[in-house]
Formats: C-alpha cells, structure tokens, sequence
C-alpha cells in the first residue's frame, strides 16, 4: 500500500494532509496521483463525493503549481456554489504551509465584483461554476489561455442542471495543450459526449463510494401509504430523539412541505433547495454544521457536495427516480469509520426498486415495521430519564430555594415525585401517541390498491391517448410531452430539456410522470409560455419532441369537454 511520502508531493503539502489527519492515500488517490505525475494522460474518474476525490486532483494540482508564475495554472468546474466554496477550502487546507498560491472559487448568485476583486490580486487556481465562469471570462477578467489543468467535478451533475453549453463555451477557450480530468457519478451519454469531444485517450478509474455497500451502513425500509409518509417520518424522527440526519426529497416543494411542517410541529428541521437565497442556504448549512439543526429537509441537487462527517441517518421520504441516486443518498452517512443508517419510506409501487437498489449498494435492506406509539413512548421516556440522570446540579445556586421546594413537596412519596416529572414532559407524547394508528401497509391494503391502480391505469391509457392528463398541482401548469419509457427518458433527461430550452436553471419544476410513450411534467404556472415556446422544435434522440398543456379530466372518460389549449404539429 502505498503512503503519501513515496507520491511525489513536497514536505510543505505533507506537512497539510498530515495537520488534516491524512494518513494513507484513498484508492482514488493511490490510483490518479501516480498517473498525474508519472503520464500524460487525461483521465476520467467514475467516482463520487466520500471517495477522497477533491485531494485525488488537488494535492497533484497544487504540487504544479509554479507560485511566481502569476497567470491561471487550474481551472476547476464545479455545478454548485457549495461544491466550489468546499473544494475552494480543501484546497486552501492542504496548501496551508505553501506561501503564497492563491486559490480563488466564483460562483453564481454572490457578488461578482468582489469575485473580480479577489481575481484581479491574482489566481493560480480557479474553482467555478459553469454559468458565472463563462461571465467573467467574457468580462474578460479570468483569463485561462494558460490553464495547464482542467477539473471538471461532477460533470453528470453540470449537465443535468442545464450547463453543458456553458461548459462547451469554457472548454473552447482553453489552450490545446493541458490535461483534462473528468469525475462523474455516473457515464451519461452527455459526460461520455464531453469526453470524446475534450479529451485526449483518457485513462477510466472506477471507484465506489467508500460508503457503498459498506458495512458499517444499515439500510431499512418501511412499507406504507404515500399519504401516511410524513407520519412515519415524524416516527422514524421520534423514535431516533439524537437524529441528526438529511431528509432527501424529490422536489423543491416538496422539501419545502416537509420542512415546513416539521418545523410547526416543533422539530429541529429546516430545508435547504434552490429556491433559497445564497445567504439563505449558507444560513441553513451553518446551523447543520454546527449541529444547531437536527434535521435537514433537502433535494438531491441542494445537498451535493455537503460534506458533514457524522450523519446518523439518511431518509429517504420516498425513493429516487433513479436507483444510483440511493448509493449517493445513503453514502453520506457512516463515514469516517461512524455508523449510520439509511431509512427508506416505500409505497407498494416504489417496492419494486428495491431489489435493484440492493444490487448497487451490495447489501440487503431490512424491512422493518413502522415503530409503534409504545415504542416510541418506552424510547422517549428512557432519552428523558437519561437526560434528568446526566443533568448537572449547580449546588450553590438551588441551595437557597431547596427548603421550600421540599416543603411544597412534603406530601409527594419518591415515587410520585418521579412520576409527576415524567409525566410534566412526557404527557405531549403519550397523548399525541394514545391511540396512535398502525402505519404498516397491509397485504390486503396491497391487494386493493393494486387494483384500484390496475383499473386507474387503463382508464388513464385510454385518456392519456389522446393527450390528456389530469390537472397540475396548485401553482403548476401540467404538460404533455410526446416521449416515455419506449424512447428511454429518464426524469433527468426532461429537467434538462426543460433547462436547456428555456435557458433558465431557476425554473420551478413539479412533479414528472414518465409513461409507456408519452411523459407529464409540471413547472410553475408562470413558466407555461416560456416551455411552449421554447420546446418548439426541440428534438430528443433525433426525434422531433411536442409539448402541449395537459388538461384535466372532468369526471370521466366520456364526460366533461377536453378544450385543447395550445398544441404544436
Ligand atoms: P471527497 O470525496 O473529496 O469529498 O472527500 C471525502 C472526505 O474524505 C473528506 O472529508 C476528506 O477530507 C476526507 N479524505 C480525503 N482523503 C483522505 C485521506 N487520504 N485520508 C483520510 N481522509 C481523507
């Protein structure tokens, strides 16, 4: 095995990884240092956030960098602000005790003239975002004629959130001479696109998340009805009193949903989407970090590039549509040698996942019922009795009021003492959880919505032929597109449609209905112009895409009229 004196890398950068508790290189590092130092080969890493990637191509980096040379020397593209700040800090940390190399990370959404301030004192390493670096180098203030290097991080993830035109923009303007590393979760079609286009014969590594499959990750499902999910969460979050774990949600409004009700019903949660501010989401995280949040309500994209060590639990308040999505959720807990638990809330139609999911993470979910009232209760009242025996007693300062709390307690045994203070905390509970349902999906449950479902789904066959879908969820124009499950479209591939055509990245969108061969998407009402005109003449694998308004259907198949609204043919 290799350790990081025999790699090539100066005292003074030793000297860093070592103060951050560094010891032995990660099997990404063992594999792309040697290549960077010893080859000249552009290199593609299939590899996540937890696998040790950031050092993989930063401490290289770094050890190249020629300090009196004050022209940009790396380029790294990140598809988020927090990704940028936190690989920005990675490097500043493992560079501590090399003077003066100047890391400076832009992003979109904070102020650029402070960025092009902090650019014009000099940059040897840029960490960016797609959208913001393309602004400054048409400002023409990041000047990259010189990169030598160019990272492109979570490259599946910059195309899914709409960049790949920037990001063709960027790769134009860099020299021919340099090397190029790609890191990906996953080879979409787009990032193998990338590849062939800007890279030179790259060498593939493959490295798993250090968490999947691993052993210290337990992984559980509930099986339950989609309408009884926020309740099983507020079991899973009763039940787990020290719970400090992320809550994955599908949409943005969704993770605003849950948050919110979370949050009224008195737990430490709060939610963290594109659709906060910056200083909001920096808010958010801080409080994470620091542990004043217990848990934290968040979509996929928002909690990329998070990198918190100690998660206790991962939820997922319903399964991602795309399986590898659950290796990335749930690998974001038992780091650091601490174990953690991934817990996935399931309907009867999600189930079905599992077994693949199983396959990816190289493990075996438990289902376990969903705790009971009295479970819940039992663990509350131990967590209760636990903190009263803990508590400190500051003798001097109850000393003086002892005498009288005695003496109004005088006519109290032991025991009705004891009881009476449970009971002054714990009464919330027991009343809230006194005839507390069985949240447990049932087989006949099963049974009958498996039917219900079977007959809802003819009758919305022969609906949805003719271009018809029910109405969008308040706020939300329901659409029509004429792609499904027959031309491989995946939700990804219609978020990204959605950000390509219209050009927008802030666009709220709702839920995606993915069908036989046609799809529903939603986006905010305001939006509905917008996505009709700029999916006209938009194309998907070669085939010509249609996109009208869907409307609702008004009691029935053959009631209520159907009014096309706009349709392009
Ligand atoms: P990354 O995949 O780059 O986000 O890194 C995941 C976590 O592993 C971060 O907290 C790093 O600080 C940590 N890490 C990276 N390389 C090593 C290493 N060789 N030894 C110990 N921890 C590491």
């Amino acid at each position: 095995m290799l350790i990081f004196n025999t790699m090539g890398l100066s005292p003074n950068l030793l000297k860093g990884i070592e103060e951050l508790g560094f010891e032995k290189p990660t099997p990404i590092q063992e594999e792309i240092i040697p290549i960077f130092f010893e080859k000249e080969n552009d290199i593609v890493g299939l590899a996540q956030t937890g696998t040790g990637k950031t050092a993989a191509f930063g401490l290289p980096i770094i050890e190249q960098i020629d300090i009196r040379n004050k022209s940009v020397q790396a380029l790294i593209l990140a598809p988020t602000r927090e990704l940028c700040i936190q690989i920005s800090k990675d490097l500043k940390n493992y560079s501590k005790y090399i003077k003066g190399l100047h890391v400076v990370p832009v992003y979109g959404g904070a102020s650029i003239d402070t960025q092009i301030r902090a650019l014009k004192k000099g940059a040897h390493i840029i960490v960016a975002t797609p959208g913001r670096m393309l602004d400054l180098i048409n400002r023409k203030v990041a000047k990259i004629a010189n990169v030598r290097t160019v990272v492109l991080d979570e490259a599946d993830e910059m195309l899914n959130m709409g960049f790949r035109d920037d990001l063709d923009s960027i790769l134009e303007k860099t020299p021919d001479i340099k090397r190029t590393l790609l890191f990906s979760a996953t080879m979409l079609k787009e990032v193998a696109r990338i590849a062939k286009n800007y890279m030179n014969s790259p060498v593939e590594i493959t490295v798993g998340t250090q968490n999947a499959g691993a052993e210290n990750i337990r992984h559980i499902y509930y099986q339950v009805h989609a309408r009884n999910r926020y309740l099983v969460l507020k079991r899973i979050a009763d039940i787990n009193p020290d719970i400090y774990g992320i809550v994955f949600c599908r949409t943005r409004m969704e993770t605003k949903e849950v948050a919110d009700k979370l949050i009224k019903d008195g737990y430490n949660a709060d939610a963290l989407h594109g659709d906060l501010s910056q200083s909001q989401r920096d808010q958010v995280m801080k409080r994470f970090r620091e542990k004043s949040l217990q848990m934290l309500v968040a979509t996929d994209v928002a909690a990329r590039g998070i990198d918190v060590n100690d998660i206790s639990h991962i939820i997922n308040y319903n399964l991602p549509e795309d399986n590898e999505v659950y290796t990335h959720r749930s690998g974001r807990t038992g780091r650091a040698g601490k174990s953690g638990i991934s817990i996935a809330i399931v309907n009867y139609r999600e189930k079905s996942k599992i077994p693949q999911i199983e396959k990816n993470i190289r493990k075996n979910f438990e289902r376990l019922p969903v705790p009971n009232g009295a479970e819940i209760c039992k663990k509350q009242l131990f967590k209760l009795i636990d903190r009263m025996e803990k508590v400190v007693v500051d003798e001097a300062q109850i000393a003086p009021f002892m005498d009288t709390v005695n003496k109004k307690l005088e006519w109290l045994s032991k025991e009705q003492i004891i009881k009476h203070f449970v009971s002054l905390e714990f009464n919330r509970f027991l009343e809230y959880y006194k005839n507390a349902p069985d949240l447990n999906e049932k087989a006949e449950d099963k049974r009958d919505k498996r039917d219900k479902r079977d007959k809802r789904d003819k009758r919305s066959e022969r609906s949805h032929s003719d271009r018809h879908g029910r109405r969008g969820k308040n706020g939300y124009t329901r659409f029509f597109i004429n792609i499904g499950k027959k031309d491989d479209v995946i939700p990804v591939n219609i978020i990204g449609m959605i950000n390509d055509n219209t050009k927008d990245r802030d666009i709220n969108i709702g839920a995606i209905d993915i069908k036989d061969s046609f799809s529903f998407f939603e986006v905010g009402e305001k939006y509905t112009a917008k996505i009709l005109t700029s999916f006209h003449d938009s194309k998907f694998k070669g085939r010509r895409v249609r996109v009208d308004v869907a409307e609702e259907i008004k009691g029935g198949r053959n009631k209520g009229k159907r009014r096309k609204k706009s349709f392009y043919s």
